[in-house]
């Protein structure tokens, strides 16, 4: 009897523990995807991610294919798919990784019970994390609610075993049934604006590793300088292949350990950032509503005066701030923003605009190619002030001043918004401040090639902070 692989988020053939262990029982096995858009809800996956799906499934069913097996496709309610192939092929057994989306739980809970109850042997595995959610608490055994104390316990007493090979003695079981994968219609057709993607990206497993690869080489040892600098390439971009599961945290960190740089002080931050994952997953586990609820329930009251106008202007990078217009375009080009970009124009959203964070999160849900439930909904929450562990909501990013520092020589800036290229350094973060000769000079004419400032960042703060002391002391 086969036994299915449910792939879902872990499209990779090594260090996939369903498959690992369905391999071990001998039996042939079944490869499986499934587009399932209904159980997720709002939180469907959004055009960029889409569009990474098709490419990561294509590359997932290529690997397949060279080990003389087929990925099979099927669209619709997962639990009915299943049912379906298991009639058609007799399988014994459904294996998946484990998601933790709340919708996911609900979803594989029942269907677990259901296999389990029509004598069908379901089992999950522990694939996307270091540590399970439940397999970490503090002293007290409530779940951890600070990064730092999470980190220092995932180091000390959770650190992952090796990750495993890519399973060397599978047989497959031949289904010819299914869709196919473009009958999944995840890519855009009209308009096709996948082309910054494409430039940008190659998803899959083996892009996935290269990357990693070229990241160890050069990358890891400034790590800690270069992050913070969106000009450079001094971040893994690793991010959608993680969210895919194209690639394991768990390969990722003993690729770290083995890498020549194992001691270097940029591999302990880095590390640490895979750990932000891990934490962001183990909030969203303990607080499923972590995605469309203030975490601190006084943001409640929090009074979000914004205008659909400024949302739109910031959506389209055209807000007048060049860091928040050159990351909105960054994103909206590549479906990517360096880090700190992203905190940047989240607090713009947040605090100058006045706009609930939700509002952000579901635009960069849909832009992203790594939008990720748990990292997205905790970094906004983050950035709000609403969130766990989150910057208090009195800091206020300075855009320009932010600018200054971490793109002084507006590289990053120039790369994003060609109108402004020829400013001086000088101008070229807040451009209304020069002088009137000085932008004509370099063709700049605000509020014609370039907006004027939406708003005043000085008055904006101080609106921003008016409205949280009326929440402040509320429960
Ligand atoms: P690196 O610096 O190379 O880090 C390595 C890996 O660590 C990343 O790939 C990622 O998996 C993890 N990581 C790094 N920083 C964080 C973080 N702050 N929180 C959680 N994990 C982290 N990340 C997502 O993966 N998906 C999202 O939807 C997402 N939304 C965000 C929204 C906002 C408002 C902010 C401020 C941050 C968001 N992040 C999100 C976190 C972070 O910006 C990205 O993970 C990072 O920029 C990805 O680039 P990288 O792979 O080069 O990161």
């Amino acid at each position: 009897k086969p036994v299915i692989v449910w792939f879902r988020q872990d499209l990779r053939l090594a260090d996939n523990p369903a498959l690992q262990a369905a391999a071990a029982t001998g039996a042939p096995v079944l490869p499986v995807y499934i587009l399932d858009d209904d159980a997720p809800g709002a939180w469907k996956p959004g055009g960029a991610s889409r569009w990474w799906l098709h490419h990561s499934l294509s590359s997932l069913a290529r690997d397949i294919e060279q080990l003389g097996g087929r990925l099979i496709f099927q669209q619709g309610p997962a639990q009915a798919c299943l049912d379906a192939l298991i009639e058609d092929t007799g399988a014994g057994a459904v294996f998946w990784n484990r998601q933790y989306e709340p919708w996911a739980r609900k979803r594989d809970e029942a269907i677990k019970s259901a296999l389990n109850e029509a004598g069908v042997k379901a089992r999950s595995f522990k694939g996307s994390l270091i540590v399970e959610p439940w397999e970490i608490a503090t002293k007290a055994g409530a779940p951890y609610k600070v990064f730092t104390p999470f980190w220092r316990s995932l180091k000390a007493g959770h650190t992952p075993s090796e990750p495993t090979a890519r399973p060397d003695a599978l047989t497959f079981h031949d289904h010819q049934d299914g869709c196919t994968l473009e009958a999944l219609k995840l890519l855009p057709t009209k308009p096709d604006w996948s082309g910054g993607l494409k430039d940008n990206w190659t998803p899959g497993e083996a892009a996935a590793h290269g990357r990693l690869g070229q990241f160890l080489q050069h990358g890891v040892t400034e790590y800690s300088d270069r992050r913070n600098l969106p000009a450079e390439h001094g971040t893994s971009k690793l991010s959608p292949h993680l969210h895919f599961g194209e690639i394991s945290p768990r390969q990722v960190w003993h690729a770290v350990k083995r890498s020549a740089h194992a001691q270097a002080e940029g591999a302990d931050t880095y590390l640490s950032e895979i750990a932000w994952r891990e934490f962001s997953y183990n909030l969203l586990y303990h607080f499923p509503d972590l995605p469309e609820a203030n975490f601190q329930s006084k943001f409640d009251g929090f009074e979000w005066t914004g205008q659909a106008k400024d949302l739109e202007a910031w959506r389209r990078g055209r807000t007048g701030y060049p860091i928040v217009d050159a990351g909105m375009r960054e994103l909206w080009a590549t479906g990517w923003m360096h880090n700190r970009v992203r905190m940047i124009v989240a607090s713009f959203l947040i605090k100058d605009l006045m706009i609930d964070w939700r509002e952000g999160e579901a635009w960069f849900w849909d832009t992203l190619v790594d939008a990720d439930l748990s990292s997205n909904s905790a970094s906004w929450q983050w950035t709000a002030g609403s969130g766990a562990d989150a910057a208090p909501y009195f800091r206020v990013f300075n855009p320009v001043g932010q600018s200054e520092k971490f793109d002084p020589d507006g590289e990053y800036l120039r790369r994003w918004l060609p109108e402004l290229t020829n400013l001086p350094n000088k101008a070229i973060h807040a451009p209304w401040t020069a002088d009137q000769s000085v932008l004509k000079k370099a063709g700049v004419h605000l509020g014609e090639t370039y907006p004027e400032p939406i708003v005043d960042h000085g008055e904006a703060r101080k609106r921003a902070l008016a409205a949280f002391e009326k929440i402040k002391d509320s429960a």
